[in-house]
Formats: structure tokens, sequence, C-alpha cells
């Protein structure tokens, strides 16, 4: 059984304009945010919609199998554990960590494969769920790796996408579902972490720059 046409309407990303920038909710971090880009509630509505459309273009290969979700650790987790919840179909679950950030907050331009799947991919339809395509760099190295593992058909559902040339993006029928394109801006929260924090707030928002600056300085 074969994979729709990703349901574009649905599918489509949604910019993300400087008019929906709020101030921080009050918490014991967001002193430590400049501005929310994206709510709780705009997350999860878009979560929703995402998870329609996974769920109509899957609906017959469903059929042969459960959809095999893997998500990127440790970044899309909380992405991951929302949207599975919006698919309603079979689906199976597994783990991969790629890592092309060091603790600062640009690219290394290098790619590491820190855990690989437990699943055999041959002959599954498989879903990547990431969490932010920056460079693309991650995301082009784990497809080129796991495509030589033969699935049925790979596609990719990324929350954010900062919008820059990056192979997996000229192809629609890879990077199939995105959530929001968003501005060139280092951000966290809800899952994206800067050195390992900041991802249990609920809501998506810019870093303070001298909260990293401070550690360049350090
Ligand atoms: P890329 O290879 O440049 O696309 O980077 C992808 C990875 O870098 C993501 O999976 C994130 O873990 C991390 N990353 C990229 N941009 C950000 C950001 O703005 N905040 C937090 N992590 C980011």
């Amino acid at each position: 059984m074969s994979v729709s046409e990703p349901t574009r309407d649905l599918a489509r990303p949604i910019t993300v304009e400087s008019a929906w920038y709020a101030a921080p909710p009050t918490g014991s971090q967001s002193g430590d945010i400049a501005h929310v880009i994206l709510t709780e509630e705009q997350i999860n509505a878009r979560i929703r919609e995402l998870g329609a459309a996974i769920t109509r273009d899957y609906w017959q290969a469903a059929q042969s199998g459960p959809l095999l979700a893997i998500i990127t650790l440790r970044g899309a987790v909380a992405f991951a554990a929302d949207l599975v919840r919006a698919i309603d179909l079979p689906v199976e679950l597994d783990f991969i960590s790629a890592s092309s950030y060091g603790s600062h907050a640009t690219t290394s331009g290098s790619v590491q494969i820190l855990k690989d799947l437990d699943s055999d991919l041959n002959r599954r339809h498989a879903l990547i769920i990431e969490d932010i395509i920056d460079t693309g760099l991650t995301l082009s190295k784990l497809i080129t790796m796991l495509d030589a593992r033969q699935p049925s058909s790979m596609r990719v559902c990324a929350l954010l996408d900062k919008n820059k040339p990056c192979p997996a993006r000229e192809d629609p029928g890879r990077l199939a579902y995105t959530g929001f394109s968003i501005p060139d801006a280092f951000v966290v929260g809800y899952g994206l972490d800067y050195n390992q924090r900041y991802r249990n707030l609920p809501y998506i928002g810019v870093l303070k720059p001298e909260v990293y600056a401070a550690d360049a300085e350090g």
C-alpha cells in the first residue's frame, strides 16, 4: 500500500509574524526569554492539523502495518509526544540521536550519530519527526543514512523551519509536513534547548542574547 500525496493545504507551514510576539508568562525561566514566538495554544492547534494531514495521507499505507515514527532526540520529544497522539492510526515509535550542535548557539557543520534506531526500516513506512530545521545538515545526513535501509517510504514532519536553502526542502514529497516557518533566531522551549536548558517551557521563545553572551565570555 502506498502513501497518498501530502495534504498540501494542511501541511504547508504557517509563517510566524513579528506581530504575534508576546511577553513570556511569569515563570522561573521567563527572565531569560526576550519574547514568545509561539504559545502553547498555537502549537497545540497546529499539531492537530498536522496529525489530521498525516492520518489522511497514511490511511491506506497503514493497512499494511503501523507507521514507524522516527523521533529525533532530544529536541523532538515534546513535539512527537503530542503529534503521535494526534495521529489516528497505528504508530510505532523509535528514536535516533544525531548531533550537529555543540553547546553554542551556532551550527558546527559536522553531524554525528549518537544513537541509532532499534527497528528494521526495510519495507516500512517511516516518518521522521524533527524539532527544527536550521541549516538542514542534520536532516540531510539522517535521510541519506536511513534511505540506504530501503524503507517503503520516508517523509519528514518538522515543527519549525528557519527556511534556509537545504536539499530536504527542495523535495516537497520529503519535507512533507512543517508546522511553522520562523525567523532566523535562536529559539528555545517545547523541547528545544540551550545548553540542555529550557526544554520544559510549554511555549517557544527567543532567548535573550545576553544569556549566551555570558557563556561566551565565561
Ligand atoms: P541543522 O542541522 O542546522 O538543521 O540543525 C538541526 C538541529 O540543531 C536541531 O535538531 C536542533 O537540535 C538544533 N537547533 C537548530 N536551531 C536551533 C534553535 O534555534 N534552538 C535550539 N536548537 C536548535
